[in-house]
């Protein structure tokens, strides 16, 4: 009870501090300039698979290296990129970006599939299928390189148009994964409506899972629902061994969390790769 009431101040006040920072810090007018001169970053988290014990996957996060104010987590512009139109751009950035960094992979060996967070914007655009399609085609990665995380309410806004954007993605045999599940108010049957196969339980039912029988409950039930329609489902925020165990034991297909590694730049992670257990 207590952990559940923590978990929604803290999701308020996250907000509220993000509004704010974004008005003084006027990042705005930074963000153009920075996606052209290179100031983005993307970092990388490795998606473990459970069954597998072999890491086949990793998330793209993408950081922005400002001159003068060092590094910004996505948080803190991701919403004004959002607001000010400008996530078309960055996701386009992203998408390249991932897939020239699948392509290095493979040349040292590596073969990771590599999931990249899209965002409202990207939906509503009517270039988007398109964009990724072409990209793919491009550099001439495989479908399965690429998997897509849409957290719901970047579907919300116009469920008709983004069902049809992801359903042309998803004929194409791109992977679809609903990200952060459990922080919005979709029931899952209703989620279900889109054409994903994986599901991401967000980190906040996770992160306390060995000490917090609740959170257990929805985190097995969640299991158990989403094996029954079908889904895979990851498990982000590990962040004890117990928890990796416990959610191996319950038949979850992948797992991610600082338990495992934090995000890191493609060449710590080649590193951290070839030390770990699970390459
Ligand atoms: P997300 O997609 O849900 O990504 C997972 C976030 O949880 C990441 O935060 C990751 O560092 C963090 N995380 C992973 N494991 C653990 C753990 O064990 N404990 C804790 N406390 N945290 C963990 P990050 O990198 O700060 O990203 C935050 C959010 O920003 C992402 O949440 C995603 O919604 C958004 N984001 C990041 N990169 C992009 C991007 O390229 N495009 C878009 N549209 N959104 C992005
Ligand atoms: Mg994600
Ligand atoms: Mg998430
Ligand atoms: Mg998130």
């Amino acid at each position: 009870q207590h952990a559940k009431k923590n978990r929604l101040h803290l999701q308020i006040y996250h907000q509220q501090i993000d509004v704010n920072t974004l008005d003084r810090l006027q990042l705005v007018n930074d963000l153009k300039p920075a996606i052209e001169h290179d100031e983005l970053v993307l970092f990388y988290q490795p998606k473990l698979n459970l069954k597998l014990n072999k890491v086949t996957h990793v998330e793209a996060l993408v950081r922005w290296q400002h001159p003068v104010r060092g590094m910004i987590p996505p948080d803190s512009f991701i919403p004004i990129a959002e607001k000010m139109g400008q996530m078309n751009a960055l996701t386009r950035w992203v998408i390249d970006q991932a897939l020239s960094q699948y392509l290095q992979w493979k040349e040292q060996g590596i073969e990771l599939s590599i999931a990249v967070n899209i965002s409202a914007e990207n939906l509503k655009d009517d270039q988007f299928c398109h964009y990724v399609l072409q990209a793919i085609k491009d550099k001439q990665v495989p479908i399965d390189a690429l998997t897509l995380e849409i957290t719901e309410d970047a579907v919300v806004a116009d469920p008709e148009y983004a069902i049809k954007q992801l359903t042309e993605l998803r004929q194409q045999g791109l992977t679809l994964s609903i990200d952060d599940y459990g922080t919005g108010y979709s029931s899952l049957a209703q989620l279900k409506q889109l054409p994903v196969q994986e599901l991401k339980i967000d980190k906040s039912f996770v992160q306390n899972l060995m000490v917090n029988e609740d959170d257990q409950i929805i985190v097995s039930s969640t299991l158990q629902l989403a094996h029954n329609l079908g889904l895979k489902v990851v498990a982000e925020g590990i962040e004890d061994e117990g928890s990796l165990k416990w959610l191996t034991q319950r038949g979850c297909e992948m797992g991610q969390g600082f338990y495992l590694s934090r995000p890191i730049e493609a060449k710590a992670l080649t590193t951290w790769l070839s030390q770990s257990a699970y390459s």
